[in-house]
């Protein structure tokens, strides 16, 4: 390796797009900087707010949830949906428990198994749905009613942008526009029924978040759950992509940032009214919410309401008004 841009010493990482060599400290800076410049562009959360991060204890997250602890602006707290996968979810959320206790950091877990049931039980018995479709229904939900029932500002979640360019030409490609103009940084939080969204990682690489984790000896669950599933269309763009990126360092992040234009630009747009779930009260495109619907066809109930309750609980809070309407 040669040596780093800004000082003698020898370079850890070598970044193409910023046509850079950095040594471990500088690399850090960098990153540092580039994720405080990332929460600013956007406007993804402002000093002092509290902002919940999500963290599966793989590297993504962890390096997220280091990185933010470094930046210090917000106020985190670190969650963690135990979703019931045996050996990959014990190891997970250990990992994710040690890290919050070493870095001082608050965290909160949600385990599927204190409510009966499990991604491997929901999977087996919703045999029309993908395991990792359940598992995003599952986590997002969790995730939103934490930041809504303890009062948080915003939830940030480890999406890297070699992933997130992947979704928008998968969404083109299929013309599914609807989704594809969901795909953004930032989605706005809806009073009482949506926490604000953001994906700090938005510009990042994947490689920079490894290399990252590598050279800081992060401890990180680095096995892949056992669900994961790529479809062949995702492998043909994500081939497509890495040339392009190849042919033309920083091509990812040029057409995230148009993306982002694009879409920032229409929000607030959707002549949608937001609902409230009639089992939960969260948000909800239909009567029920994906969540409270997925449940009670697994289960014979919806489970939404009953999360919502033992997070109150447990966090030894109690709902307030406005968030109770179901
Ligand atoms: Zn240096
Ligand atoms: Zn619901």
């Amino acid at each position: 390796m040669p040596k780093c841009h800004y000082c003698e010493r020898e370079a850890v990482v070598r970044l193409p797009y910023a046509k850079l060599n950095l040594c471990e400290k500088h690399f850090e800076e960098y990153l540092l900087r580039k994720l405080e410049r990332s929460i600013a562009r956007y406007g993804m959360f402002k000093k002092g707010e509290r902002v919940i991060v999500g963290v599966s204890g793989g590297k993504d997250s962890i390096v997220l949830a280091d990185l933010l602890s470094k930046l210090g602006s917000a106020r985190l707290l670190v969650v963690h949906v135990d979703l019931g996968i045996g050996e990959y979810s014990r190891k997970s959320s250990e990992v994710v428990r040690r890290f919050s206790v070493e870095r001082g950091l608050d965290y909160f877990i949600v385990r599927l198994l204190d409510y009966n049931t499990s991604i491997p039980e929901l999977a087996s018995s919703l045999r029309s749905r993908r395991p990792c479709s359940i598992c995003g229904v599952v986590k997002r939900y969790v995730l939103n009613a934490v930041a809504l029932d303890l009062g948080f500002d915003a939830v940030a979640t480890a999406h890297h942008g070699d992933d997130i360019s992947v979704y928008i030409l998968k969404s083109f490609l299929t013309q599914d526009y609807d989704q594809l103009y969901k795909i953004s940084p930032v989605n706005p939080g809806i009073k009482g029924l949506a926490a604000r969204r953001v994906k700090p990682f938005y510009e990042f690489y994947e490689f920079e978040i490894e290399k990252f984790a590598e050279a800081k000896n992060l401890m990180y669950v680095s096995e892949k759950c056992p669900f994961k599933h790529i479809g062949w269309l995702e492998k043909i763009i994500r081939d497509l992509l890495e040339k392009a990126e190849e042919e033309a360092p920083g091509f990812k992040i040029a057409l995230l940032r148009s993306h982002a234009r694009r879409v920032l630009a229409v929000e607030g747009r959707s002549a949608e009214k937001p609902k409230a779930c009639a089992s939960c009260g969260l948000i909800s495109e239909g009567s029920e919410c994906s969540f409270c619907r997925l449940t009670r066809r697994a289960l014979g109930y919806p489970l939404g309401l009953q999360v919502r309750r033992s997070i109150v609980s447990s966090a030894g809070f109690t709902i307030r008004a406005d968030s109770k309407q179901a």
